[in-house]
């Protein structure tokens, strides 16, 4: 019922255009609104890297936001389960405000899970193209369940977890991302001098001259 409502009244929702456009925003923060989406394993290191991209921005004077799983799951996303439709549902979400944080001309990074390719496309969709950059956080499970940080992988095995990705749900990596970082191959900072990387050669940041 909810839906045929809501769609009965979507013609009559009108988008209002703002006199800000993105390419103000671009001039005055020298630099381009983006979102750079991690996706990965738990534990493979998008929130680690992700902080400290975002901290090595914020220095250089970039606009910059974390968006992380396990905050948004608190609030905005506190209904929502683990279920495929429930993930799915917490990406659109998730994507949704990123857009809205990229329009507003900052550079968003993004530490979801995400196991699912199509719901990974749904976001990439949304945004121009050069504007969604996909990254995978490449770990195999082994080192995952080793690094455990937060002891989620002892209660998956145990069962106490359904569901938990890499365990008892799939993961579907990335077919062509717009960067791979083997956190098993290389450090921390050999992963963020990566993405800074590729945020300049994308024309993002606007380091190059
Ligand atoms: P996720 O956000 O993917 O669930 P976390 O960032 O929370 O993963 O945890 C990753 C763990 O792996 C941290 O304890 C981190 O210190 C460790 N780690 C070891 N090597 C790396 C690396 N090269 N990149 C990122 N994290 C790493």
């Amino acid at each position: 019922m909810k839906n045929v409502a809501q769609e009965r009244r979507q013609p009559y929702v009108i988008w209002h255009e703002g006199y800000v456009q993105p390419e103000d925003f671009e001039r005055r923060n020298g630099h381009r609104g983006a979102v750079v989406w991690f996706t990965g394993l738990s534990g493979a290191g998008k929130s680690t890297i992700a902080r400290e991209v975002e901290w090595r921005l914020f220095e250089m004077g970039k606009h910059v936001f974390v968006l992380d799983g396990d905050n948004v799951r608190h609030g905005l996303n506190r209904d929502l389960g683990f279920s495929p439709k429930d993930r799915e549902e917490n990406i659109r979400r998730v994507g949704e405000v990123a857009k809205l944080f990229r329009n507003a001309g900052m550079i968003v990074l993004t530490a979801f899970i995400s196991p699912y390719r199509k719901d990974r496309e749904q976001v990439r969709k949304l945004l121009p193209e050069g504007d969604f950059l996909e990254i995978y956080v490449k770990c195999g499970v082994d080192t995952c369940i080793q690094r455990d940080p937060k002891g989620l992988y002892q209660k998956a095995l145990r069962g106490e977890i359904p569901e938990f990705t890499g365990i008892s749900a799939p993961y579907e990596p990335p077919e062509d991302p717009e960067l791979v970082l083997d956190t098993e191959q290389m450090s921390v900072e050999k992963c963020v001098d990566a993405v800074i990387d590729l945020l300049d050669r994308q024309g993002i940041l606007h380091l190059s001259g």
